[in-house]
């Protein structure tokens, strides 16, 4: 089936008694069982909800190549998750623009049991070689990044883990699943902060990691269960009602996102324009490759007249709200030098080139008509 149709219909089960075609909100922590120690499905709903189990299973169905998802409290839950599949002594190569929440949750809360995290150049290959050594257990991998919306080749890192025995991780919450499937590229493991564009409506925080792997799920799934941090019912039924609109929504964030870059190109007031869906960006090709289905819906944006000129744009902006976080319907402004990134320290910021003059710029589903007059009017 096509990934739209798998949207509207995975992890679909008619409930068994009474028929209902939605998945009901199992709102209970334990459940009945026959004999001692002999439960009819659950037993306890940390280690399970059928409410979860229908949205673990849409999860595994709508990104390609996957069997098994685990689902999470939030996305940093998801990745702490992966992280302590891990032991001391081991070694992460992790890309030099991750999300800022994910560098602080390796240098903060990880580095400290010997795990060590070196950040790299991933668009550079050869650079990432040249860090492998015998102790290199995982690569870390986001494309495209944030905010800068640098696209690294997946196919090729993939390829150079699988001479080494390495674990490759691609967080794909910016793509969603339907624009990249990192799996089909040789990926181990996919993330998603669920809080974006599969949740898409800026109203719950969640995670999911998917894998075509036996093992590494069971692994996984016992750390769901083993540390806990599990989403509550509720937000597994409303994001099984988001995943029924993703495909419409994702192609209404990209044509939206697409339109608005094309015209702010032609704008003086930004001396940098963003999207890997434009022939200027360095990475066009490998993002038209990578990203077979379309370029998504954020935009990196630079304005001339430095940091008092791009305050007030973003303050100036009326329908396009000033907030964190991305991949809602509606469109967010974003500076991620003082929001989303304020986190990384100080030098990685200055040389990763978030500075006071750059904003990143969710595109939701609006008009985009209506985006662009309010984009020119703050101008
Ligand atoms: C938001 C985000 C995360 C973290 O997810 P939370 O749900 O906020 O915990 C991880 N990676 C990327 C790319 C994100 O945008």
């Amino acid at each position: 089936m096509q990934c739209d149709t798998i949207c509207v219909h995975g992890g679909d089960k008619p409930e068994l008694v009474t028929g209902a075609v939605t998945t009901p909100i199992f709102q209970t922590s334990t459940y009945v069982q026959d004999a001692p120690g002999k439960p009819r499905v659950y037993d306890y709903a940390r280690a399970g909800n059928p409410t979860r189990t229908a949205l673990e299973e849409a999860l595994a169905a709508i990104e390609q190549g996957g069997k098994h998802a685990i689902t999470f409290a939030s996305g940093l839950a998801a990745t702490q998750a992966i992280v302590q599949l891990l032991d001391s002594g081991d070694r992460v190569l992790v890309c030099e623009d991750v999300y800022g929440g994910t560098g602080r949750m390796f240098d903060k809360l990880f580095a400290k049991y010997g795990i060590e995290f070196i950040f790299v150049d991933m668009r550079n290959v050869s650079a990432v070689a040249e860090l492998v050594n015998a102790k290199t257990r995982m690569f870390w991998i986001e494309s495209p990044t944030n905010p800068l919306l640098h696209v690294i080749d997946i196919a090729a890192l993939t390829a150079l883990a699988k001479q080494h025995d390495i674990l490759t991780v691609v967080d794909n919450t910016f793509a969603s699943p339907l624009c990249q499937s990192p799996l089909q590229l040789g990926a181990d493991l996919v993330l998603h902060s669920t809080t974006k564009y599969i949740g898409g409506h800026s109203d719950l925080v969640g995670g999911a990691v998917i894998t075509a792997d036996d093992h590494l799920a069971e692994r996984l799934k016992f750390l769901q269960f083993a540390a806990g941090a599990v989403n509550a019912p509720i937000e597994c039924y409303l994001l099984l009602r988001s995943l029924k609109t993703l495909a419409v929504r994702m192609q209404k964030h990209q044509h939206n996102a697409m339109m608005i870059a094309q015209a702010l190109e032609q704008e003086q007031a930004f001396s940098a324009v963003v999207y890997p869906g434009l022939p200027s960006h360095p990475q066009h090709a490998l993002a038209s490759q990578q990203m077979v289905n379309g370029f998504s819906g954020i935009i990196s944006l630079r304005l001339r007249g430095g940091k008092a000129a791009t305050y007030k744009f973003m303050q100036n902006l009326k329908l396009i709200k000033l907030a964190e976080s991305l991949g809602g319907v509606e469109s967010l402004i974003n500076h991620p030098e003082t929001m989303t990134h304020a986190s990384v320290p100080a030098a990685r910021r200055k040389t990763l080139g978030i500075t006071s003059d750059l904003v990143r710029l969710s595109v939701g589903i609006e008009n985009h008509a209506d985006l662009l007059a309010d984009i020119r009017a703050s101008l």
